[in-house]
């Protein structure tokens, strides 16, 4: 298949579908955890569950914001 590489619409849809997927890395990785009590606020990190990180001010576990 010579003219494999010249197939306008796959080469376009790959393209778009990149552009998709590095978006949906951003949100996964991102983001804050927040403590629903005095509402401090720490980056999220990825792997580490907002849940398993407490409020260093009033020692609350920390949910993840939105
Ligand atoms: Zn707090």
């Amino acid at each position: 298949m010579p003219n494999r590489d010249r197939t306008g619409p796959a080469g376009r849809g790959a393209g778009r579908g990149f552009g998709l997927r590095r978006a949906g890395r951003g949100l996964g990785a991102g983001g804050y955890c927040v403590c629903p009590k005095c509402g401090y606020k720490v980056p999220h990190k990825a792997g580490v569950p907002c849940y398993s990180l407490r409020c260093p001010k009033c020692d609350t576990p920390m949910v993840r914001e939105q």
